[in-house]
């Protein structure tokens, strides 16, 4: 608590009052804290792919790039280096315009079942090989809500590559939609490696990884999940998430339907 006093006096020179005006510097300070934090993430962030692209180009430079069998791969490197870079700064921009709150936000009416099916089909497309299997538990009917799409697009799309990061080879991936009254409750179910308890409360926080290494090599950014909160909350639901260690883990999040849930059938 930061103090300033200040002494009220009379034209003849009598003292007759005192302001005190209290500041809490506490918050001011962990803002200026998380601040530096961030900046400081960032630059970390930026500097490891940069550091490897670096010695990457060097040993080209220092002849690799004659190597037929080698300079390919490098070359490779660095690219790869460079998309998660873009990917990178992209979700940096995202996050700024979301917390500006100047992001152009498009509210439409959705329909969230078509939008689920639509994105789990690309999923589907994409995972072939690697025999990621596929359960939807939504029901057959239309369940519309008013919301971004794309940046619904975005949050399906963010839970479910998660779960597939996360998934050993053959792993059932379930996503469900529940309805209440109010809201709709939806979850994306995997059997990966799970998430200790002491780490779950710091899953949403920017850059928060569990396993760095790991993380990095599955091309990971750090920001996946707190750019999937932010959108939850600019639709004024929630989120969370439930893991067993080991045996898979369930990203859960609401969204508010505006008055009953729009339900008929076709
Ligand atoms: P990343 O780009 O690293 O995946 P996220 O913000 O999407 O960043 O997730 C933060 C961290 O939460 C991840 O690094 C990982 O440790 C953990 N995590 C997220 N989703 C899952 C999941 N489905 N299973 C296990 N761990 C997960």
């Amino acid at each position: 608590l930061e103090a300033n006093f200040s002494v009220i006096e009379k034209e003849n020179g009598k003292k007759n009052g005192l302001i005190a005006v209290l500041h809490d510097v506490t918050e001011q300070e962990r803002i200026e804290g998380e601040r530096r934090e961030f900046v400081a993430n960032v630059s970390h962030e930026l500097r490891t792919p940069l550091t490897s692209m670096k010695s990457y180009l060097e040993a080209l430079l220092d002849g690799a790039l004659n190597d037929p069998d080698i300079a390919p791969q490098f070359l490779q490197v660095t690219s790869n280096e460079t998309d998660r870079m873009i990917r990178l700064v992209n979700d940096l921009l995202q996050l700024s315009k979301m917390d500006a709150r100047d992001d152009h936000i498009v509210m439409s009416e959705v329909n969230l079942i078509n939008l689920m099916h639509h994105v789990i089909d690309r999923f589907e497309m994409s995972n072939k090989q690697e025999n990621i299997q596929f359960k939807r538990k939504l029901p057959d009917e239309i369940i519309s809500i008013t919301g971004d799409r794309d940046k619904l697009v975005q949050l399906m799309d963010n839970m479910i590559s998660n779960a597939v990061k996360y998934s050993p080879e053959g792993g059932v991936i379930t996503v469900a939609l529940k309805k209440e009254k109010q809201r709709v409750i939806i979850s994306v179910k995997d059997e990966g490696v799970g998430i200790p308890k002491e780490n779950l409360p710091h899953v949403f926080d920017r850059f928060y990884r569990v396993d760095k290494a790991r993380s990095r090599s599955l091309g990971g950014t750090g920001l996946g999940l707190a750019i999937a909160k932010e959108i939850v909350e600019i639709h004024g639901g929630s989120i969370w998430v439930s893991s067993d260690w080991g045996k898979g883990t369930t990203f859960w999040f609401s969204l508010p339907v505006n008055g009953e849930v729009v339900n008929t059938h076709d």
